[in-house]
């Protein structure tokens, strides 16, 4: 568990990503999704340009998406500090 860049959080699911799939790493739930029931259509992976939260010090956090047609990834990458290994609650929403 060390040397670890960075640790990115399934909006979707709220939980750790700490799954290796062909796509990169998903959260268990999305993995899961992915290999029972594999989505349709081309695969477009981007990251979004408006931070979707901001932390307690108000870093930003952005979020980068993988979707296809009809599944869609967001990952939210907390910045490299401690609170990263805290709960997700910590993360003030955006909206
Ligand atoms: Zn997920």
């Amino acid at each position: 568990m060390s040397n670890e860049p960075k640790k990115t959080i399934c909006l979707e699911h709220q939980c750790a990503e700490d799954q290796a799939t062909p796509f990169g790493m998903v959260c268990p739930q999305c993995k899961r999704r992915l290999y029972t029931n594999p989505p349709q259509g081309n695969l477009m992976s981007f990251w979004e340009s408006q931070p979707v939260a901001f932390t307690l010090d108000r870093e930003p956090c952005f979020a980068y998406s993988l979707m296809w047609e009809d599944y869609r990834v967001r990952s939210i990458h907390l910045p490299d500090q401690e609170a990263t290994a805290r709960e997700s609650s910590e993360i003030e929403s955006h909206s």
